[in-house]
């Protein structure tokens, strides 16, 4: 069955960069020195202090993972033709994702240095009795690690790779590419300037129907082929006599898009003459 040779999957993946390492540390010490710290650190007040004058944004997922059964997908597509094409509908929420990035990233930078402007390491409000300085410093220490804010996303990239696999699963070929934040405000550019639902920039308006061309899966094309009874629907000539093939009614090019009711069966004839009119 041809329709289930290949399987294209095309993913979208974003990495993002957490501001801080995750440290685990052990707490070994005394459960004393963790109370007195607690209760009396100066350093402590401080941050709790500096941490609620603070908010960061959390991050929202746009992973995408999308299967197509067509080669032809994978071959014709680059990465870029594949994102420009996503862009359309996720480009908005990704744009404004990407602005609270920047704004983490500055104010996190902002917080690091409040944070590190602290100097009151050692210093408690009570008298440390007959605790030992070094080590309510080191339980200190670990403590202001635990308190401080570790998990604003500061930096952001994009992935998308498009994988061709048999129907086991197994791929034979893949490709990927890495966007930057600012590849993706470029692209959104390109894609505001539009008259009515269509794109002015040319490169942007390939891609867009490179993509779409492509969407019509094996799957479609049989199915198209048997509801039209192996037919052509202009001239009537049956697929014993000629090469018949799928025709988009409003073309790709006009807006139309690659789904069944904008899709029909025409002899290699009529669609030559056909082209790209209505
Ligand atoms: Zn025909």
């Amino acid at each position: 069955m041809p329709s289930e040779m290949y399987i294209v999957i095309a993913v979208i993946s974003t990495i993002v960069i957490v501001g801080n390492i995750i440290n685990i540390t052990v707490f070994f010490a005394h459960k004393r020195y963790e109370n007195f710290v607690l209760q009396n650190s100066i350093c402590l007040k401080k941050i709790k202090e500096i941490n609620s004058r603070y908010n960061f944004y959390p991050y929202k997922n746009f992973d995408q993972y999308y299967t197509y059964d067509n080669e032809n997908f994978y071959d014709n597509i680059t990465c870029k033709d594949y994102l420009v094409y996503q862009l359309q509908f996720i480009g908005k929420s990704l744009s404004e994702q990407i602005e609270k990035i920047r704004i983490n990233k500055e104010q996190y930078s902002k917080y690091v240095d409040e944070v590190n402007s602290i100097t009151q390491l050692g210093e408690f409000e009570v008298s440390v009795g007959k605790l030992k300085l070094k080590k309510l410093i080191k339980k200190e220490l670990l403590l202001i690690e635990k308190f401080k804010f570790r998990f604003p996303v500061t930096q952001f990239f994009l992935t998308v790779t498009l994988y061709c696999s048999k129907i086991d699963g197994q791929v034979y070929k893949q490709k990927s590419q890495e966007f930057s934040a600012d590849d993706i405000f470029a692209i959104n550019r390109k894609l505001s300037n539009k008259s009515g639902s269509f794109y002015n920039d040319r490169e942007i308006w390939d891609a867009i129907c490179l993509v779409e061309r492509g969407k019509v899966s094996n799957k479609m094309r049989f199915s198209i082929y048997q509801r039209d009874g192996y037919r052509c629907r202009l001239c009537g000539v049956s697929d014993k006599f000629t090469k018949l093939e799928i025709d988009h009614i409003v073309p790709i090019a006009k807006g139309g898009k690659s789904t069944y009711d904008n899709l029909q069966t025409l002899c290699h004839k009529c669609n030559t003459e056909k082209g790209d009119s209505l």
